[in-house]
């Protein structure tokens, strides 16, 4: 082996390593779901499961929260064990036994990755430190008490609005326009200034701690469409002490989940959160 290879070699391993991951070492990934209402969960686990394990770079476990099993307190998945975890819990899901939050506040306190799709910002309005990573979420009574709603006007500044009103709504489902907000974030980079999305629902009105809160996408809610007339964040990043969250609120159903503008962003964000990197190369035919 010539010096050069040998130091192009360590520069590789050293660039793997500095994820804690070994070169081609598949990145761990949990899909967490548990019984909710307005989602089938039973549909979409096994659609975000197909998209990871097809992408060839993860590695996938699937962890549910049955009704007993949070009750009894026996959940507790060892968050641990996996770079990121998926979060397709939704609206109505059983709140997660207390030893099971806190590990999960100190797995994602201390580097741990979560993606939370869709109505996984629905659930959970009481836990503080779950609504931290999330940032922002809708229904389930959020309100003032929850924290600004967020938004970018506009003039393209970001709005924190303390008004009081309900948190999360939707219109009808309909064909959007994504618009990219942050072209160099590692998520975002080589995606088309914008793109379109749907028919799929455009939430809009989520409000939540909002604190440290990356806005990379936006989608325009339509007045026409029962909207607020406001660039809603559709894609988001959060860090969460040393932890990763990539945030979308895209995909719905099984149909949404399989579109190429959810299958990209969720892979590529799902990357990053569990590494903060992104490796995973967008299509020549993106979004199609
Ligand atoms: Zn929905």
């Amino acid at each position: 082996m010539t010096k050069r290879r040998l130091i192009i070699l360590v520069f590789f391993i050293a660039s793997f390593a500095m994820n804690g991951l070994q070169a081609g070492e598949k990145i761990k990934v949990l899909v967490a779901d548990g019984p909710q209402r307005a989602h089938k969960y039973q549909e979409t686990t096994p659609a975000l499961i197909r998209l990871l394990e097809d992408a060839s770079r993860f590695e996938v476990d699937h962890s549910h929260s049955s009704l007993e099993s949070v009750e009894d307190g026996s959940y507790r998945p060892d968050f641990s064990d996996y770079d990121v975890v998926v979060m397709n819990e939704g609206f109505g899901a059983a709140d997660w036994p207390e030893a099971t939050q806190r590990d999960f506040e100190d797995y994602m306190a201390n580097g741990g990755g979560m993606v939370s799709v869709h109505a996984a910002n629905n659930c959970w309005p009481d836990w503080k430190e779950y609504n931290k990573m999330t940032g922002i979420g809708g229904w389930s009574g959020r309100n003032e008490m929850s924290g600004p709603y967020l938004y970018i006007n506009d003039d393209g500044e970001i709005v924190r609005d303390t008004s009081p009103g309900r948190g999360g709504s939707h219109g009808p489902q309909h064909e959007f326009e994504i618009v990219v907000r942050d072209q160099e974030h590692p998520i975002m980079k080589g995606l088309p200034p914008t793109f379109m999305h749907g028919p799929d629902e455009l939430y809009d009105r989520l409000r939540g701690p909002a604190e440290n809160v990356t806005i990379l996408a936006t989608a325009y809610s339509s007045e026409d469409k029962k909207g607020t007339g406001r660039h809603e964040p559709a894609l988001m990043t959060i860090t969460y002490g040393e932890g990763r969250i990539f945030h979308t609120i895209l995909g719905h159903h099984v149909a949404q989940i399989e579109e190429g503008s959810f299958v990209t962003t969720f892979l590529r964000g799902t990357e990053w959160a569990a590494t903060g990197d992104v490796t995973i190369p967008v299509p020549a035919d993106f979004p199609n």
